[in-house]
């Protein structure tokens, strides 16, 4: 049984835990090695069990536990290059886990196929995975500048979603935030806006998702009653009645079921 949590979520940390029977991976390590340590604990699980991480990319909320999990535990760090060579510093712990890919891989880690594709963001590189079991594929993509032929294509063949919704454009655009973070947030290299994501949440009901996730949920241009509502409300006009869910920054999330 394909299982997935978005254990923490946004800019303060991004974790996700997929479990199929006994193989458990980590998608992202954002948070120190103890809070998710604790995150797993409550899923009956732990890192001992994870068999290997896969990074989206470099970014410290992405990142930030990898160092002292790496020393402790030892797990196979899924990296692309571009990102290896902007994060990784030679003879570390994280060095010695690391397992260099190209941009695009597909990597097996008992009954799950991880398959990588790639994404905009203001990252060395920054990459989406898809992840099946034979008989469900779960499809994860945050931190998108835009949606991609390439993204839309990926995720348009799983069953379940974990994507991006990070903030409400005008929120951005009357924040506090200083120009030249508000221009990069709403590049192509930034973030998925509400409004983009409301889009492709239509889009892949119309392929036949069943279940939608919106992870990476900025804390000061967004709220989670927003970003539900404005996904919500175009899959209701597009006349979709599927499960929609909105991921914490520290609440456990679960993605499919
Ligand atoms: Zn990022
Ligand atoms: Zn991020």
């Amino acid at each position: 049984m394909l299982e997935a949590y978005t254990l923490y979520s946004g800019s303060s940390g991004n974790c996700i835990f997929v479990r199929n029977g006994s193989t458990c991976i980590l998608i992202d390590a954002g948070r120190s090695q103890r809070a998710i340590q604790t995150a797993l604990s409550s899923l009956g699980a732990d890192l001992d069990s994870v068999s290997a991480i896969f990074l989206t990319h470099e970014h410290g909320d992405h990142t930030k536990g990898l160092d002292v999990i790496s020393k402790t535990y030892k797990i196979p760090v899924h990296i692309t290059y571009p990102s290896y060579a902007d994060l990784v510093k030679a003879d570390t712990p994280l060095c010695e886990c690391a397992q260099v890919h190209d941009v695009i891989y597909q990597v097996e880690c008992g009954d799950l196929t991880i398959k990588s594709f790639p994404i905009p963001h203001d990252s060395a590189q920054n990459v989406g995975y898809i992840i099946s079991n034979g008989e469900f594929t779960l499809g994860i993509a945050t931190d998108m500048g835009y949606v991609t032929t390439k993204i839309a294509e990926e995720l348009s063949k799983c069953n379940k979603v974990i994507i991006e919704s990070n903030h409400d454009i005008e929120m951005v655009k009357k924040g506090p935030y200083p120009k030249f973070l508000k221009d990069r947030i709403l590049s192509n290299h930034g973030h998925l806006s509400n409004e983009i994501c409301a889009k492709l949440c239509v889009y892949l009901a119309e392929c036949g998702i069943d279940q939608i996730t919106l992870a990476h949920l900025s804390r000061e241009n967004n709220t989670p009653d927003l970003a539900y509502t404005t996904s919500k409300n175009a899959l209701d006009q597009a006349g979709y009645n599927i499960i929609l869910r909105v991921a914490g920054p520290e609440t456990i999330v679960k993605a499919i079921g």
